[in-house]
């Protein structure tokens, strides 16, 4: 391979969802030469998904006049259970006005309150309405919004990119190698800086409400590259997906005002929550429908009904139009007239690469942000409208921080990974072994049976078994087609290799925390006990196949730990 075929820039990111293209718009108006990398079209990254809204302390709406960022970083910890880092989530709050009026000048078009203003939304876990949202399609309007502006300032886009391997060499990132999903062939990327910015892992889960392409890929790069993983084992299960699909209904469903309800008619809500309803944190409402159909109270297959219809008509057209249609397209509905069948299905991880402020990840020249980074702001359970917001805040400050790299990148080191890159996808092309689909069926099934919405030591010893059982298996799969252009088993293969590295990190960490909180449920440790674990889980990859375990401290500041978080 000569030198012209490796690609050069300042900065590169990989990963085109809102932290990816909001760090490249940052980069590049910090005046670097940047470049965007995506095995997918950049609009079809999960964002575009988003559907119930964005928080700001605007405070725009009549019950929230004296909303302030302290107190969105109040309800911010709170729903964390105190394992958020304060510092983090000040920084959140506080930019988190700024950063959506931003987008608004951009061109996002908010819904709007009588008097013109963005309107905002009761969500989960927060005092006052503080949740912006464009009707019940906002991710949609922002991501639409940021590539039109990534696209304005002539940022270079590879999409259909499906990057491999990272190269880093002695604590210092050169570059990437990617998969030119179209031609097949690899090419090395080398920069100054590179960002992560590839979201979430929700595929390694049955039930899940991700996109196919949330597969964890830029967590087990940067952990097989060196880098920390922190709080793996909270995992966030939202209360209200399709029965049937799994497909999200939006918790702006509930901030409208849509009602619970089990197979006996009743508001079941109050015997969980009775202060703050179907708007307590995600983890309560979805344990709390679990309970239900434990004791017999659900609908048979395991559900229960959301309940749209005191709405009305105009109400659910005006502000929850994508959820009406959803109802209607995959479960033959219209929620004007009839209940939504509904049950908590995997939405969203809390844990994922450790960074600072900046995005730092402590190999020199490698960050991250959104939601394969843990700041942390999200502590043990996120609140609804708090991710759109880490993505943006986050994304901005990475881009802005790595425009700034002069890491030395060294163009051999990338090439001689191009090799050792080239003879693994030979070996897995020319392999004779099993097909993976049954491995990947085996992994979910485990995920979501044994690492779900409760949680026990026996169960979960087991599911580490079975895991470690498919990370042998999967030494011996065999791609099925051997052509190089859009060899999607490829791609799904390679998929699925970081997908048993993050499960096995999810496991890991969720055996060794031995108390209930947020999301983290267990049945043998119901109880919180901050005394032993008000601290973060650290996974390292250790030498060969090994992972280390540590912790670390949580940085409280203001706001000081309580008992209780409903
Ligand atoms: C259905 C749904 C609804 C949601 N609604 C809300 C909401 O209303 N409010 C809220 O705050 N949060 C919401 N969330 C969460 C929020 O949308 C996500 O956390 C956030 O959008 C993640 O953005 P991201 O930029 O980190 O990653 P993503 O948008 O997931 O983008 C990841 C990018 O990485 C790229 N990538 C990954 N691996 C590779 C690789 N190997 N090579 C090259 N490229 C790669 C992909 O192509 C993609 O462009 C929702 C999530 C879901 C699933």
């Amino acid at each position: 391979m000569s030198e012209n075929d490796i690609i050069q820039h300042d900065v590169i990111i990989i990963g085109g969802g809102l932290a990816g293209l909001r760090a490249a718009v940052e980069a590049c108006d910090c005046s670097a030469d940047v470049a965007l990398v995506s095995k997918v079209y950049p609009l079809r990254s999960h964002s575009v998904a988003a559907q119930g809204g964005i928080n700001a302390a605007l405070g725009n709406s009549p019950e929230a006049k004296d909303d302030t960022w302290e107190k969105h970083a109040f309800d911010t910890i709170k729903g964390s259970v105190y394992l958020a880092d304060q510092d983090a989530v000040e920084v959140l709050c506080r930019e988190a006005p700024k950063i959506v009026l931003e987008l608004e000048h951009w061109g996002t078009v908010f819904s709007r309150d009588e008097e013109g203003r963005i309107a905002q939304r009761p969500f989960g876990g927060a005092g006052v309405p503080r949740t912006c949202y464009a009707a019940d399609r906002t991710g949609h309007n922002l991501l639409n919004t940021l590539f039109e502006q990534a696209n304005s300032r002539g940022i270079t886009f590879y999409n259909e990119y499906f990057v491999t391997s990272l190269v880093v060499d002695e604590k210092r990132c050169h570059g990437c190698i990617a998969l030119d999903i179209h031609s097949g062939e690899l090419n090395g990327f080398v920069s100054q800086s590179l960002i992560l910015a590839t979201g979430g892992y929700g595929m390694i889960y049955d039930h899940s409400t991700n996109s196919l392409i949330n597969t964890g890929d830029g967590m087990a790069l940067a952990l097989n590259a060196g880098a920390q993983m922190k709080d793996m084992e909270f995992v966030q299960f939202h209360p209200t997906t399709l029965y049937g699909s799994n497909i999200l209904i939006s918790e702006g469903a509930r901030g409208e005002g849509a009602y619970l309800v089990n197979a006996e008619g009743e508001r079941f809500m109050d015997r969980y929550a009775p202060k703050a309803m179907e708007l307590a944190p995600r983890d309560i409402v979805a344990r709390s429908i679990m309970r239900e159909i434990a004791a017999g109270r659900g609908f048979d297959g395991g559900y229960v009904h959301l309940d749209l219809r005191h709405l009305g008509a105009d109400k659910i057209n005006e502000r929850l139009p994508g959820i009406r249609q959803i109802a209607m397209d995959f479960a033959n509905l219209d929620p004007v007239e009839v209940p939504i069948p509904v049950q908590p299905g995997q939405h969203y991880s809390m844990g994922g690469i450790d960074v600072g402020l900046d995005g730092e990840t402590g190999i020199n020249g490698l960050y991250a942000a959104g939601e394969c980074a843990c700041i942390s702001v999200h502590g043990a359970n996120r609140l609804g409208g708090n991710s759109l917001l880490d993505t943006l805040v986050f994304g901005k400050r990475a881009g802005a921080k790595a425009s700034n790299g002069k890491n030395g990148a060294d163009i051999s080191v990338v090439k001689n990974i191009i090799l050792r890159e080239n003879n693994r996808i030979q070996d897995l092309l020319n392999s004779k072994g099993e097909d993976f689909a049954p491995l990947m069926r085996d992994m979910k099934k485990t995920m979501f049976d044994r690492y779900g919405i409760f949680r026990d030591e026996n169960s979960m010893n087991h599911g580490l078994q079975g895991i470690n059982r498919l990370k042998q298996r999967f030494k011996q799969v065999a791609v099925k087609g051997s052509g190089k252009s859009f060899n999607q088993a490829l791609v799904r293969i390679l998929e699925l290799g970081y997908m048993l590295d993050i499960a096995e990190t999810v496991a890991l960490s969720a055996i060794k925390r031995k108390e209930s909180r947020g999301s983290h449920f267990r049945t043998d440790y119901p109880d919180r006990s901050d005394d032993k674990y008000l601290k973060h889980t650290i996974i390292k990859a250790g030498t060969g196949q090994e992972r280390s375990l540590a912790y670390s401290p949580v940085k409280l500041g203001q706001y000081p730990v309580k008992e209780g978080n409903d």
